[in-house]
């Protein structure tokens, strides 16, 4: 008689076994143009892929993971009933940040959503990451040096596909917190071989200090903190344009489908400035990523990386999915981790997803215009519904209007919620001018402050530009 099998046990083996039939251990690209051949991938290959990789995480879920084992059993489910990309749309409703939250204040400190535990972290525990707790309560995540390894790989294809290429320096000007951005491509630097000159726990003055001495040619930041950086370096009497900088690798905020924010930022650096957009939970390496064709045609748009992750648009009240083209909101599954495989998670940015070829040779699916904001940032400013983005673009559409502006919600005396934008410019006068161009795009009266420039503070990463106070008069 043969031991009674361990299934937690076996299910992971499985698991970890279909992992590493797809995995490429690279630090060299494929070719002049592709970090790897999944890149070029036709989009039958990846989504057989997909099926073969939803077969495998299920049953590794509902045996390691008391979170989605409860939601297998409240949804009447076995692991065997979703084997397919279409079973899991079909099938699992979407998971939303708050179930996650809730499963970490019950089960605190980790939660139970999550496939690592004491046995994995203690045996090939690499790091601990945390959402950044802007809203509620934060999320941790300890991945493994299993997982690691794939982290690297598909950092590496978007840095790559991006453009940069062995010569380039990086200079990482991030925190170097329990973040997933700065430390996911620092490992992946290091795996292409290409030098970094770390930037933490510097001031700005030191950072463009360290520009002009060391030549670096990659800046990896926020797009805000790339903004600030770049005037610090004006005030010290240098042309950022005329840096050694080159390309900008940004993450964090939404820029590359913000009219004007994305051309202020390539202006003021001379540089191609490049997306690395995923969200802690989910993609927390890199989801979406530029190519070369990114901003040549008539809308930008970001690659999303679909053979290591499913991609979806659902709609923001059913959350049933949307059709192709249309505009919803971002879900990932992420198929690319030991330790943090997720079904079905709302990442919440609106954006439309297409997947005809793009010019690049990749065939990996389009965000069409980027990310525009995400569900949480919404305002609804009495039943007017608008996303910061937009008051940005519109401060953007003003000439000679500083970086940085902030958004104050605040109840009145006659106890009407309104909105106050507070800008820079040199001349008062332009206050209407930002009243209109609001009102233009969000159907929304506001009272602009016209603030002297550089009197507002600056964000070293995430730009916190909205000030919600209302009905605490
Ligand atoms: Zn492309």
């Amino acid at each position: 008689m043969s031991q009674p099998s361990n299934r937690a046990a076996d299910t992971r083996r499985h698991w970890m076994d279909v992992l590493e039939r797809y995995h490429e251990d690279r630090s060299e690209p494929l070719n002049a143009n592709y970090w790897s051949e999944k890149d070029n991938w036709s989009r039958d290959e990846i989504r057989a892929v997909q099926d073969a990789k939803i077969a495998a995480v299920t049953p590794f879920l509902y045996e390691n993971s008391a979170f989605y084992h409860r939601r297998f059993e409240m949804l009447g489910l076995v692991p065997t009933d979703i084997k397919t990309v279409d079973d899991l749309i079909a099938k699992w409703p979407v998971v939303d940040k708050s179930e996650m939250m809730e499963d970490a204040i019950a089960n605190s400190p980790y939660g139970t959503y999550t496939a690592c535990g004491e046995a994995e972290w203690a045996d090939r525990g690499w790091m601990l990451f945390s959402s950044s707790g802007s809203t509620g309560v934060p999320r941790v995540f300890r991945y493994t040096h299993f997982d690691r390894k794939y982290w690297e790989q598909a950092n590496a294809r978007a840095l790559y596909s991006g453009g940069a290429r062995k010569g380039d320096t990086a200079f990482v000007t991030v925190g170097f917190g329990p973040h997933v951005f700065a430390w996911g491509v620092q490992y992946t630097l290091a795996k292409m071989g290409y030098p970094v000159i770390p930037g933490g726990g510097m001031d700005s003055k030191a950072r463009v200090g360290i520009i002009q001495r060391f030549n670096p040619t990659i800046l990896v930041c926020t797009p805000s903190y790339a903004l600030f950086l770049g005037r610090v370096m004006q005030e010290m009497g240098a042309d950022p344009a005329k840096s050694s900088i080159t390309k900008i690798i940004a993450g964090g905020e939404p820029f590359t489908g913000v009219s004007g924010t994305l051309e202020r930022l390539q202006d003021l650096w001379g540089a191609t400035a490049l997306e690395f957009y995923g969200c802690t939970e989910a993609a927390p390496h890199c989801g979406g990523y530029s190519c070369p064709e990114y901003q040549k045609g008539e809308e930008n748009f970001t690659h999303l990386m679909e053979d290591i992750q499913v991609w979806e648009t659902v709609d923001p009240d059913t959350l049933d999915p949307v059709a192709e083209n249309e505009r919803g909101l971002t879900v990932c599954t992420n198929l690319n981790s030991e330790s943090s495989p997720q079904l079905r998670f709302l990442v919440g940015d609106y954006t439309r997803l297409n997947t005809e070829p793009c010019a690049c040779g990749r065939n990996h699916v389009r965000a069409m215009g980027c990310m525009t904001g995400r569900a949480d940032d919404l305002i609804n400013l009495r039943g007017i519904k608008f996303f910061p983005v937009q008051i940005e673009e519109a401060v953007r559409a003003i000439p000679g209007a500083g970086d940085e502006f902030q958004i104050r919600l605040t109840t009145n005396e006659g106890e009407l919620d309104v909105m106050t934008v507070l800008v820079e410019h040199e001349n008062v006068d332009v206050a209407d001018s930002v009243v209109n161009e609001i009102r233009s795009r969000c159907e929304i009266r506001c009272t602009v402050e016209v603030l002297a420039p550089d009197t507002l503070p600056k964000a070293e990463m995430k730009a916190k530009r909205v000030f919600d106070e209302r009905g605490s008069s």
